[in-house]
């Protein structure tokens, strides 16, 4: 079934809660990711030098050879765009006064799903160099929303 056959008296969400807590631990890769993220305003990725390829965000193992990673590289602020969407409403479902603008930005051979700011839609392209703004760094936290957008170059 497409979205065209869509029922349009279908409601567009069903509302309700799950009594569902999740606890999530960085990993050893994740934690030195996140604390450089925090600490030093530095993306890192792991490099394997078998396949010749970037982990970004950092992982600790080699998701094609499995070799275990130990060379840390910063791969710098600046990433490109490789795909983007516009979101319209909100998580509970209420329009957006303006769309948010979410974007994959490729780093290495990874990348990092973040919001886009200070750039209207209809002026993001597919390769576009963006930069990571982060937040002040006594309000970091060390999560990816210590970045607080990627603005372009
Ligand atoms: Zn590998």
């Amino acid at each position: 079934m497409t979205l065209l056959n869509r029922d349009p008296k279908a409601p567009d969400a069903w509302y309700g809660e799950l009594p569902v807590i999740n606890r999530y631990t960085y990993g050893l890769a994740g934690e030195k990711f996140f604390r450089t993220l925090k600490d030093e305003g530095r993306i890192l990725g792991t490099y394997c030098p078998h396949c010749d390829r970037t982990y970004v965000p950092a992982a600790i193992f080699c998701e094609r050879c499995l070799a275990k990673l130990n060379d840390w590289v910063d791969v710098g602020t600046i990433g490109e765009i490789h795909t983007f969407t516009l979101l319209y409403v909100n998580l509970d479902g209420s329009p957006r006064e303006k769309p948010e603008i979410i974007a994959f930005v490729r780093f290495g051979d990874g990348g990092l799903i973040h919001r886009l700011g200070k750039i209207h839609p209809d002026q993001v392209d597919i390769g576009m160099k963006v930069q990571a703004v982060f937040t002040p760094k006594n309000e970091r936290i060390g999560s990816i929303l210590d970045i607080d957008y990627f603005k372009p170059v």
